[in-house]
């Protein structure tokens, strides 16, 4: 069985923010928190995520007859389908090209740990990007046998000027895709009781991850997600948990095709759901009372702002260990919480900047995904 590296394990500590960073940190060992200084409760400005060589428009060159997924040599899986989820992105799920039993404690140990990305391989320029597995809910489309030949998903943006995004667009189904990993994003803290995840645009699918993550631990724990989009089309049929003042059309829960008026509820047919707002409805079912979903939209003016912020944290429980994590495009990182930086050929997490540390909350931790 693959053991995986863990690249960056969050502590819960009190530590301050800091603009120092600990680039000379060893790629795989988890790097303590800043000394404290200012603030007592914003911590987690330079834990080092995983440098297994992920960097954007890296060279990779390595090839393998591996059948097992790992971080090392690239695996190669082959296209089952490409489903279109809106007019710019889709649901990919890929298959081993050939079976291995070890891909199964592979991803269980990933999913376990937290959040996790694998690298996929553009064969003609040799570059990598990262993408994020979806987990396997009830929506999932997914059959048993799928799962046991180790098929994984992926909701993918097609980037027009985009090199590797928009190569898995046009590839033929049935055609072979190459990637490694795992490397965890991030992993959750066992002690984690509450996670608020912002997410922007693909930012989703780590946001589903860490909900399934956070939640097959067992317990009580909750996650609540914003998600913000700029189309509607990119969340068709999400119906939002909270109820907030839509510029557009007033006090109104869950606008993109659920509600008219405040408090007149529209059921939206399932087929009227994109992908993946079938999934987060697929996670809410699984786990009832313990997960939230509120959508904002550009096209709407709705936007995650502070108060969405804020709104999300005072409705919080008392509970002890609590974790913001943000993910989505880099403008919309560094909006939230400043952005995440490059040393030494390693990605950092920067110091805690944007509204989050704004809004200068207590007992959260916070991680830019
Ligand atoms: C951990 C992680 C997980 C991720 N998970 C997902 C996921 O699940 N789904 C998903 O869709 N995405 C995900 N991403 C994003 C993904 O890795 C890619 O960044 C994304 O698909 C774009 O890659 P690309 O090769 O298509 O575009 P690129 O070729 O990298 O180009 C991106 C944009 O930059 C512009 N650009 C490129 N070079 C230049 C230049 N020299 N000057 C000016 N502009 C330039 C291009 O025009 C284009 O608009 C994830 C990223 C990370 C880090």
């Amino acid at each position: 069985m693959h053991r995986l590296t863990r690249a960056a394990r969050i502590r819960w500590a009190s530590t301050a923010t800091s603009t120092s960073t600990s680039a000379s940190a060893s790629a795989h060992t988890p790097t303590p928190p800043s000394p404290p200084s200012k603030s007592k409760s914003r911590w987690l400005g330079f834990l080092v995520v995983g440098a297994t060589a992920t960097a954007a428009g890296i060279y990779v060159r390595q090839s393998n007859d591996s059948a097992t997924l790992n971080p090392e040599t690239f695996t190669k899986y082959s296209l089952v389908s490409r489903e279109p989820v809106s007019a710019t992105s889709s649901l990919f799920t890929l298959r081993p090209r050939r079976f291995s039993e070890s891909n199964y404690d592979v991803y269980e140990e990933a999913w376990a740990t937290g959040v996790w990305s694998v690298m996929f391989k553009q064969p003609q320029l040799q570059i990598g990007r990262d993408y994020t597995p979806l987990p396997t809910t009830a929506a999932t489309g997914l059959t048993v046998e799928d799962e046991n030949e180790g098929c994984l998903r992926f909701f993918i943006r097609k980037d027009p000027f985009g090199e590797v995004s928009r190569y898995l667009h046009t590839i033929e189904v049935g055609a072979d895709v190459e990637m490694r990993g795992p490397k965890i994003e991030c992993a959750i803290p066992k002690e984690t009781e509450e996670v608020l995840f912002i997410a922007g645009g693909t930012g989703i699918a780590p946001a589903l991850q860490a909900g399934y993550s956070l939640l097959s631990r067992g317990g009580r724990s909750k996650i609540h997600i914003l998600w913000a989009n700029r189309l509607k089309d990119d969340c068709a049929g999400g119906q939002s948990d909270s109820l907030k003042p839509s510029p557009t059309q007033g006090w109104l829960s869950g606008w993109f095709g659920g509600k008219k008026e405040a408090g007149e509820v529209v059921p939206v047919r399932e087929e009227d759901r994109s992908l993946i707002v079938r999934e987060l409805e697929a996670l809410k079912s699984q786990y009832p009372g313990q997960v939230t979903v509120d959508y904002y939209l550009d096209e709407e003016n709705t936007f995650i702002g502070k108060e969405a912020v804020r709104a999300s944290i005072d409705s919080s429980s008392d509970r002890k260990s609590k974790l913001i994590l943000v993910s989505g495009p880099e403008g919309f990182i560094s909006y939230m919480a400043g952005p995440k930086l490059w040393a030494q050929g390693q990605e950092l997490q920067g110091p805690l900047n944007g509204i989050i540390r704004e809004l200068d909350l207590k007992d959260w931790g916070v991680w830019k995904l």
